[in-house]
Formats: C-alpha cells, sequence, structure tokens
C-alpha cells in the first residue's frame, strides 16, 4: 500500500515502529553512541555484515552496532529521503560540504579526472581547485550553454579522457539560476566509459527534493546540503548522499572511516523538517513567483534571473521543462547601478534578513560578489555574471504582500 503513496503522506510514519519504543508516537532522540548485544554471536554476526565479510542472510535482522557506523536517526532519516528522488539508498552527513567531499575523496584517485560545471558552490569550487590537484587528480570545468559536442571535446582536448571517472553537475548554479543538461551529462559520461564506469553526480541543493529528481535524469548519485531546504529553519548544517544501493554502499563505508555521520540530534531535527517539507517549498514558491514579477517590472531593477522567467521558446525554457517541475525560490536580480545601489538596497530592508545561506524559513538577501563568491577571481565572475549589482535573495515562507512591501519601501531608498 506503501508504494502508491506520495512522499508527503509517509514523512510523518515511514520506517518507523513505536512498538519498539514504548509507543511513542514520534521517533525518540537516541542519544546514545553504542548499542547493547543480546550475545556475543549475535556481535560477531553484525561484524561480519558491517565489514562485508559475508552478505546479509536473506531473513537476517540485523541490530545497531555503533552510532559512527548507524544509528536509528539517521536510518530512519535516510529511509524517509529515498521516498523523494525514489533512491534505493540514502547516506546522511554532517554537513553538505561533507557529503560533497565524501563522493569526490570515493570516487577520484591519483591520475583520474574529474569534469564539473561551472560556477558550483564556492568550498566545492575551492576543494576541486586546491585540494584535489594536491592529490594528483585532474580537474576540468564547463560552462552552462556549452553544447554536448563542445563539452566532449573538451574531455579528448584535455590529454587524461581515458582516466575521467566523474562529472559532478551543480544545476541550477549560485546565483544566477543557470541550469545544465544532465541527461546530456550522462551522455558524455557514457562516451568515456569503454573500460570503467564514469559516476554522474548532482548537486541538487537548489530545487530537491522538489523540482528537479536527476537520478531520474540519468545521475548516479545526488547530492544535498540539508541545512538549505530539507532542514529548512537555518538552525542545523547537515548533507545527504542518495543512489544505487552498491554506490552509497562505497560512500557510507567512507564515511564510517572519515567518521563525517551526523548525530542523533541533528538526525531527529531533520525528520521534524520533512514533516512540512513539502508545505514550505510550496509556499516559498508561490511567494518566489510573486516577487520576482514584482521585480521584473520595477524602473530600478536590470534583469532578474529565475527560472519562471525563463524566456518561452528559447532553450533554456525547453532545458527547464525538460528537467524541473517548479521554478523554485531562488531569485537573482541585477540592481541599476553597482555595489553603492545594491548595498543600499540591502541595508534598508526590514523584514529580509541581510545574511548568506538559504532555504529557509526566513527571507534571506545578499551580495554574491563581495560576500558568497568573494573568493571567485574578477574575471572568473566576469564570465560568471556576478557584477557588483547583483543582489540573491532566497524567498521563505512570508506573506508575500509583505515580502513586495519590505523590497519595494528597500528600492525606494536606491
Ligand atoms: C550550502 C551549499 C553547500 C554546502 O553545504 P553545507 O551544508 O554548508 O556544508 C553545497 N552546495 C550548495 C549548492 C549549497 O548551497
Amino acid at each position: 500500500m506503501k508504494e502508491n503513496m506520495r512522499p508527503e503522506s509517509l514523512m510523518m510514519s515511514y520506517g518507523y515502529k513505536p512498538e519498539l519504543s514504548e509507543g511513542s508516537i514520534k521517533c525518540p532522540i537516541f542519544q546514545t553512541s553504542t548499542f547493547v548485544f543480546k550475545n556475543a554471536q549475535e556481535g560477531k554476526a553484525f561484524f561480519e555484515v558491517a565489514y562485508g565479510k559475508r552478505e546479509q542472510l536473506p531473513n537476517e535482522e540485523l541490530g545497531l552496532i555503533y552510532s559512527r557506523i548507524n544509528n536509528p536517526d539517521l536510518e530512519i532519516l535516510e529511509n524517509r529521503l529515498c521516498l523523494w528522488d525514489k533512491a534505493e539508498d540514502c547516506a546522511i552527513f554532517e554537513s553538505g560540504m561533507s557529503a560533497i567531499t565524501t563522493v569526490l575523496l570515493e570516487f577520484l584517485k591519483p591520475g583520474d579526472l574529474i569534469l564539473y560545471s561551472h560556477p558550483v558552490y564556492g568550498g566545492t569550487d575551492h576543494f576541486i581547485h586546491h585540494f584535489l590537484p594536491s592529490l594528483g587528480i585532474h580537474t576540468l570545468g564547463f560552462q552552462a550553454g556549452q553544447s554536448e559536442e563542445e563539452i566532449m571535446a573538451l574531455v579528448n582536448d584535455s590529454g587524461h579522457a581515458e582516466n575521467l571517472k566523474l562529472v559532478y553537475v551543480e544545476s541550477p548554479a549560485n546565483p544566477t539560476n543557470t541550469i545544465i543538461d544532465i541527461e546530456a551529462c550522462r551522455r558524455v559520461a557514457d562516451a568515456f566509459s569503454a573500460n570503467h564506469e564514469v559516476v554522474v553526480a548532482v548537486d541538487n541543493t537548489y530545487m530537491g527534493p522538489l523540482w528537479q529528481h536527476p537520478l531520474s535524469l540519468g545521475a548516479d548519485l545526488v547530492m544535498y546540503s540539508a541545512t538549505k531546504y530539507i532542514g529548512g529553519h537555518s538552525d542545523l548544517i547537515a548533507g545527504a548522499v542518495l543512489g544505487s544501493k552498491a554506490l552509497i554502499t562505497r560512500v557510507k563505508t567512507l564515511r564510517t572511516f572519515l567518521g563525517n555521520m551526523a548525530g542523533p540530534w541533528t538526525g531527529w531535527l531533520l525528520m521534524r523538517s520533512l514533516e512540512t517539507l513539502k508545505l514550505r517549498m510550496e509556499q516559498q514558491q508561490r511567494n518566489a513567483i510573486e516577487v520576482a514579477n514584482y521585480l521584473k517590472n520595477h524602473p530600478k531593477v536590470a534583469k532578474v534571473n529565475y527560472l519562471g522567467l525563463l524566456e518561452e521558446g528559447s532553450p533554456e525554457y525547453a532545458l527547464y521543462k525538460r528537467h524541473f517541475t517548479g521554478s523554485g525560490a531562488m531569485i537573482s536580480f541585477y540592481i541599476k547601478g553597482g555595489e553603492e545601489e545594491a548595498f543600499r538596497f540591502l541595508d534598508h530592508l526590514e523584514l529580509i534578513k541581510l545574511a548568506v545561506s538559504l532555504g529557509g524559513t526566513e527571507s534571506l538577501a545578499q551580495h554574491p560578489k563581495t560576500m558568497t563568491h568573494a573568493g571567485v577571481s574578477e574575471e572568473h565572475l566576469a564570465d560568471l555574471n556576478i557584477s557588483d549589482a547583483l543582489i540573491r535573495l532566497s524567498i521563505g515562507v512570508e506573506h508575500h504582500e509583505d515580502l513586495i512591501n519590505d523590497v519595494a519601501q528597500s528600492l525606494e531608498k536606491v
């Protein structure tokens, strides 16, 4: 019966057995480091499977061992997150960055090549540019708008085509909402996989797990900063990776040894957040559509980057229709003028808070060039259309008229 139900109907109950927790309607916080075995034979059996010495038997119930390997708050959360992306398995991490870096470290070895879309999140960009090369890993970037043939040519010209192991995509990209064709990335990966697997991994933080499902578009792994929409209340840091059982087993094994799983308290908070995930995100999207439409017509605004405003008939619009089921709640726009005008706008907002991060219940505004993207070089900023005039908004669950009034009064001061 549950197979036919929508994820939002199952977020309160899926994977949890009240009879194992004194009938408690909610999954308790299992604030414990270790778990008691019934007897030594059982402990031996659990470890045999955990360390891959043998497969789990068909009817074998495996118990818990130690909270770095597994904990009920993480396991139930992982099972629930799988429902949104129709994934076989999920691994939860203590941050989005630990989810991303664990994937990069598991699937790339010295001499390998990573092909990645840019712009990517600042932390990811730093890890790819400054840490992976120190391990002897080759890195190659491509941009939204480059055709499949151009990307293939880039790989062929890199001198490392035979060592391509990972295609890494972030879409829509932060802060300009440029979008990447994941199906085309799958085809590029397949073109170079004659002798080994080429994994396609997508950072879906901006849209997931509601409005884009990369696994259904050909990706092998989907990654999240759960700090953003999944957590949704700007009160925790966490990450997630989802995909096939085989790939997630590799990711979870490295997680066990890096020790970067989330703790039970974070797992519990995320389960609480998942109950309202769809409600929150749909309200945020409705508000964002209103705010984007208001900005689009404002005389002090030069241009608005919002998926809901893509021009019908354009190639981007066609890709948007193929990949996304909604336009999301992230907006960026160019104010007429430069840094002075942008700062004046940011400094006069009253309801919308001036802060980085995104996806929370409250609306936030920030200046990418001097804040989230301060580490990006000048020439790169120009390539990515990140100018002094660019402002990014993460739209929350407030009443849209109050948000628009705040934007209006602040633009008035510019
Ligand atoms: C915030 C963010 C990250 C990093 O996540 P943390 O939870 O802060 O470690 C990665 N990718 C994107 C797109 C993000 O917005």
